[in-house]
């Protein structure tokens, strides 16, 4: 909503249009003068927030953390004098939508466990915030639509958290597959895990969106689009497996693997655990291989290929401070978001058709020509 002169927003407002396809609060921020830095509320300060997009907003140049939403009054008092956050721009989930009226809070950056990432996301474009919500982005194409919706018609920006995008080895691999300087992918092995020790967390919770497909297969998904630069058209095989019955219980997930089918017959085999440590990515071209490894982790990340290596350093948390600038500058510039909710909902597509492979034992024929209803 860009241009719009108050004058205009006023007449519209007094004449009670009933075209109005956004909130009034989305309108009325639109008026305020622009900002040179946008305000970036994080929504649930668990481990991501705490370990990685709390120190990254102390880096950026393009937003800063303006404020936080928890249900634990312990972790306010705790961000608040660690950040220096002021006491108007904390609330809790039940207060949350106040944060309409909060002129200082831009972005709503959503931190939570998979299945509240649809209320949140559609909460914060009804209260005319642009927002930033974590991988996976919803638990089905259902709520994704639904996310993509709201923020459509409060017309605010909807970004994920796939920090890889703006990353350089991924920048780097993408290129080199995209301008095809190793000539076309003939195949694609992809492995996205780690060990993950925990009993009862939310990704050992079917309900609030455990499965390691969710949480580290998205990564996988990713490597295998990406990596080829196509769109996959079939889950042609898929297996879910666990070693721990007694964690990974009511059909989820500790370990899945699947071969998709690209255009060309291209086939990419992806793995994802949370039962081993798993982190690479080959791309195998006509005239020889990209082997990233690791390929998707916050910083170490490394390949190789026939052209040289692929290193480009840098300290943890630059891709988090990266992303978010890079986010935020592209919402100041009225620019499409670089991962938009579309992204998000592609993977989600992908994940929901090769849980259906798994539990079918059957091919799944995927429909990729659409990215709405
Ligand atoms: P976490 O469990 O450490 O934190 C989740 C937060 O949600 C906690 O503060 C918790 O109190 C809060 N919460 C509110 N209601 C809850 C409920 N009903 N059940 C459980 N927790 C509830 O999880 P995390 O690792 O910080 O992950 C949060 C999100 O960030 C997930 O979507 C995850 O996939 C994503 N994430 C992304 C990356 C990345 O590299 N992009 C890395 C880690 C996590």
């Amino acid at each position: 909503m860009p241009n719009i002169s108050r004058r205009r927003l006023i007449k519209t407002l007094a004449a009670g249009s009933t075209s109005l396809m956004f909130s009034p609060n989305s309108l009325l921020a639109a008026t305020r003068p622009k900002k040179t830095k946008l305000g970036i509320a994080l929504v649930g300060l668990g481990y991501y927030s705490t370990d990685l997009l709390g120190p990254a907003l102390q880096q950026t140049k393009h937003c800063y953390l303006a404020g936080i939403v928890t249900g634990t009054p312990g972790k306010a008092v705790a961000w608040k004098q660690k950040y220096n956050i002021p006491e108007k721009n904390i609330y809790n989930y039940e207060n949350f939508d106040q944060v309409a009226n909060n002129p200082d809070i831009d972005v709503i950056y959503v931190v939570l466990p998979p299945s509240m990432h649809r209320e949140y996301t559609i909460r914060a474009a009804n209260a005319g915030k642009h927002v930033f919500c974590e991988k996976p982005m919803a638990m089905t194409p259902d709520e994704c639509l639904a996310m993509i919706d709201a923020c459509k018609k409060n017309k605010r920006s909807l970004a994920i958290g796939y920090r890889l995008h703006h990353e350089p080895h991924t920048i780097e691999y993408r290129r080199i597959v995209n301008k095809k300087l190793l000539g076309k992918v003939t195949k694609l092995n992809c492995a996205a895990g780690y060990r993950d020790n925990r009993t009862n967390h939310w990704k050992q919770t079917k309900a609030l969106g455990g499965g390691v497909l969710y949480d580290m297969g998205v990564y996988a998904i990713q490597g295998a689009r990406l990596g080829t630069g196509m769109e996959p058209l079939e889950i042609v095989s898929a297996t879910t497996s666990t070693t721990r019955p007694e964690i990974y219980k009511d059909g989820l997930d500790e370990t899945t693997i699947a071969r998709l089918r690209f255009p060309g017959d291209v086939m990419a085999d992806i793995k994802t655990s949370f039962g081993e440590n798993v982190n690479f990515l080959d791309i195998d071209c006509e005239k020889g291989s990209i082997n990233m490894a690791p390929y998707s982790g916050y910083s170490g990340l490394k390949g190789k290929s026939p052209l040289g290596e692929i290193r480009f350093p840098y300290e943890l948390p630059w891709q988090q401070a990266k992303q978010m600038d890079d986010d935020c500058m592209s919402i100041m510039q009225n620019k499409a978001m670089l991962v938009p909710g579309e992204e998000g909902l592609r993977d989600i597509r992908i994940v929901e058709a090769i849980y259906k492979s798994a539990n079918s034992g059957k091919s799944v024929k995927l429909n990729t020509v659409s990215d709405t209803h």
